[in-house]
């Protein structure tokens, strides 16, 4: 009982040589049993401490600033925290065991999970440093793994007679996480698990036909001219997809190309919608928005007069909006209208750029409100997943679903 009440036993690593160091290094430090192809996934960027440990017993090294490590054999969890610009080991009693640490690794000493608080995830995780009190975690593992983790958060919890659908949604989202591999050169990462990326909730978001629809479609990509795809993707394209040109301030690209997706994605509860603003909310929302993205707003005065569309795009976004008042016009272009249009300290913002405007004045002829009626959800880029769904339903297969919205790509096997 003595034995275990100290919870950690210390095995203390005297290395000879650089080369012995290394090898050593490597098959101790559990990378060994990661299958190849790994990323590197930020799972979390915290202040906080953070309790980690394995379902059974764990490895945890330590890195300080001279390089020496040290390794501690762990039957519970341990705790790491932010220590300055360093960081810091505590076990569960709040004892430290060593501080001023620039890495620590955690690896599972069985084929097991690990726990990152309570949250439970495949692969290694790495503790860096990041500034003065901070730090993030790095969930090192196989690619597939990754994505057992992505497709149920980023399709939804899908019916047998979708897989097509899910398998498609497999295919882009592994050549959007492989071409995406290089996004953060200096940081120990190749991805964050947020919307900026791809959402990937480790293990907990896993579900068995997205694993069905990984394994029959594993190692697939696109490919065009050789080279993996930017495998854009949105919910509902409401009819129709977009260039990528007329959505962002980006070159054309041959297959992102706006094509129709007739009524595959109708059964979106996002298809169309409306919604309505007071006119002195929606121009206060715009003030926001241009504020803190330092955008000009000399022309945006204090009564909002007109709002008129200027010109759509191939797939009818909206490029081009005037947005009138006293004290001059503004120009919004493209998919920045959906964030100028956000409420502010929300997290939503307008679900697309295709939409018609409805403008209702007061008895003084006043704009009072803007009703807007809107078609889709998200920027209309890649692929329309409620749209795969549909294809999916009507007997289509994933390479046709893809071909369809990725104009002109081949599906490769790269592993
Ligand atoms: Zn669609």
């Amino acid at each position: 009982m003595k034995f275990k009440t100290l919870l950690i036993q210390i095995c203390a690593i005297l290395l000879v040589s650089s080369c012995a160091r290394m090898n050593y290094a490597v098959r101790q430090e559990g990378y060994d049993k990661l299958k190849q192809p790994i990323i590197r996934v930020r799972v979390l960027h915290t202040k906080d401490k953070v309790e980690v440990g394995a379902k059974g017993d764990c490895v945890v090294r330590t890195w300080d600033v001279n390089d020496e490590k040290s390794a501690y054999f762990s039957a519970v969890n341990v705790v790491v925290k932010p220590d300055g610009p360093l960081l810091a080991l505590y076990d569960l009693k709040g004892n430290r065991l060593e501080s001023k640490l620039r890495r620590v690794t955690v690896v599972a000493e069985k084929k097991s999970w690990l726990w990152l608080d309570k949250r439970k995830f495949r692969g290694i995780f790495e503790f860096y440093p990041d500034g003065h009190d901070t730090m993030y975690v790095v969930n090192v593992l196989h690619v597939e793994d990754y994505l057992r983790g992505v497709l149920a958060p980023e399709i939804g919890r899908r019916k047998p007679e979708e897989l097509e659908a899910v398998k498609a949604q497999a295919v882009a989202a592994r050549t959007y996480a492989l071409v995406t591999r290089d996004k953060y050169p200096d940081k120990e990462y190749d991805l964050v698990n947020e919307i900026l990326d791809q959402v990937y909730t480790g293990v907990e978001g896993e579900q068995r036909l997205c694993d069905i629809a990984l394994k029959q479609t594993r190692g697939e990509v696109m490919k065009v001219d050789g080279k993996l795809i930017d495998a854009f993707y949105h919910s509902t394209c409401g009819g129709h997809t977009d260039n990528i040109e007329d959505v962002w301030e980006k070159d054309p690209k041959s297959y992102l190309q706006s094509v129709e997706d007739d009524t595959f994605c109708n059964w979106s509860k996002y298809y169309t919608w409306d919604e309505e603003f007071p006119a002195s909310t929606l121009l206060s929302n715009i003030r926001t928005y241009l504020k803190s993205s330092g955008r000009t707003h000399s022309r945006l005065g204090s009564q909002l007069t007109d709002i008129q569309i200027e010109s759509r795009s191939t797939g009818g976004r909206i490029t081009s909006l005037g947005i009138y008042t006293e004290a001059g016009t503004t120009n919004l272009g493209k998919d920045i209208i959906r964030w100028a249009f956000a409420r502010p300290g929300l997290p939503g913002i307008l679900r697309s750029s295709d939409f018609d405007l409805e403008l209702k004045r007061d008895a003084a002829n006043r704009l009072s409100t803007v009703s807007i009626h809107g078609r889709g959800y998200g920027h209309g880029v890649g692929m329309c997943q409620c749209g795969a769904i549909g294809r999916a339903r009507a007997g289509f297969y994933y390479d046709e679903i893809l071909t369809h919205y990725y104009t002109g790509v081949v599906i490769e096997k790269l592993y």
